[in-house]
């Protein structure tokens, strides 16, 4: 067993073109789809036989910061073949992608699948970082172990820890737009308190609503802390720490949604202090990344088309994808489905409601006039998923993939 004083392992190169040209083929083979590649080609196909038309957003599927982590994922079971390899938790917020990378032997240290505990591991073990990041202590606590890091943290979360720290530095309180228990928020989160710096976490415009009144008015400093327990740091007082504050996002909200926010704390400081004060006691940084961005934009724009109904892919934790679902309601029928097994059939389809948390079931959700079908995917939800929601829709349609690539 490793010692607190555990040396430093030494730093691995993971991306070897001749590791890397293996793990591109493998991944190819587990996740790449030439189904997807035409539709993405094409934008839109239409099967006369089946009266279906199946659009695909022109972003979707994986992201950058998705396709890394994977990539050193799989990399790291080839660099080495001979030792223990751990993920902190989830890889993404994929069911599929997570059972194959426990299948390929990688063991989880959280969640259900859990195999060791942190304390369990040596200086033996490499542990992988997922694209989410980890929090500081729980980093600590691997390099007190002299545990192999393989980190694979998206550059776009480590800019949100970099504006935390920042504020953090400057005693601005962070105001974080995210879900508290999501692993990238408790990561942001934990780069607050490493600066010695503060953070309070509000995930609607509910609780956004409350912070400004208690900037405005003051207010009952315990009922505060009760409401927002689990979502603060620890020492958080309310009358001290939301004098000055700066918003910072998980990188995975709505855009709208984290603006909103935003103006309404900035409104909330401007009548408190006045409006020639507001930079001493207020910042702001659009932490949203790249991706999800343009995934909300590409589905903004083909929501402006007509179509009967949208599906929107990807796991049921997975934030990206849950805002997508969330653009799609607003519109037309939309139904959040984790991949083809949740469409029974012409009958019925499961999908999630997200502000129930609760999988629900919707009868004659196909009509059975000549229908068009939007497709979108999270940023965690891989080509081949998206493959066998086509299949399943043709199949219903009585047409199939060969037809499909026909057309
Ligand atoms: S969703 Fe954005 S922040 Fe998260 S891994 Fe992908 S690119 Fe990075």
């Amino acid at each position: 067993m490793a010692t607190d004083t555990a040396s430093k392992p030494k730093r691995v190169n993971l991306r070897r073109p001749d590791i890397m040209e293996q793990v591109k083929a493998q991944v190819m083979t587990h996740y790449r789809s030439d189904l997807v590649d035409r539709l993405r080609t094409k934008g839109k196909v239409t099967c006369p036989i089946g009266k279906i038309t199946i659009k695909l957003a022109k972003e979707f599927g994986f992201c950058y910061g998705v396709e890394r982590c994977i990539d050193l994922a799989y990399a790291a079971l080839k660099v080495f073949p001979d030792k223990k390899l751990y993920i902190l938790g989830e890889i993404i917020h994929n069911p599929e992608v997570n059972d194959q990378i426990r299948d390929m032997g990688i063991g989880f240290l959280s969640g259900p699948n859990k195999v060791a505990d942190i304390d369990d591991l040596t200086q033996d073990d490499v542990v992988i970082i997922p694209a989410f990041g980890t929090e500081v202590s729980i980093r600590e606590k691997l390099e007190s172990k002299g545990c192999q890091f393989v980190d694979t943290t998206c550059g776009d979360v480590m800019s949100v820890w970099k504006r935390v720290r920042t504020y953090a530095k400057e005693n601005v309180t962070s105001i974080i737009h995210g879900k508290a228990s999501h692993e990238e928020t408790m990561a942001t989160s934990s780069q607050a308190i490493a600066k010695n710096g503060h953070y309070l976490v509000v995930n609607t415009f509910e609780e956004t609503d409350i912070v400004c009144n208690y900037i405005i008015n003051g207010g009952d400093k315990t009922s505060f802390l009760r409401r927002f327990e689990g979502s603060h740091s620890e020492g958080f007082n309310p009358d001290i720490h939301l004098k000055a504050v700066g918003v910072a996002n998980q990188t995975t909200m709505m855009r709208g949604e984290t603006e909103e926010v935003q103006r309404r704390i900035r409104a909330a400081i401007e009548e408190r202090y006045g409006t020639v004060n507001v930079d001493a006691h207020f910042r702001f940084f659009d932490t949203i990344c790249g991706a999800t961005q343009d995934r909300q934009d590409a589905l903004a724009k083909m929501l402006k088309k007509p179509m009967d109904l949208l599906l929107v892919i990807g796991g049921y934790n997975s934030s990206n994808t849950s805002h997508l679902a969330e653009m799609g309601e607003s519109i037309l029928p939309t139904y959040f489905i984790k991949n083809a097994g949740e469409i029974n059939g012409l009958e019925s389809i499961r999908h999630w409601n997200q502000h129930s948390s609760k999988a629900e079931e919707t009868k004659k959700w196909l009509p059975e006039k000549s229908v068009t079908v939007g497709l979108t995917a999270g940023a965690s939800c891989p080509n081949n998923l998206i493959e066998d929601v086509i299949c399943r829709l043709l199949e219903l349609r009585g047409s199939s993939a060969e037809e499909f690539l026909r057309s």
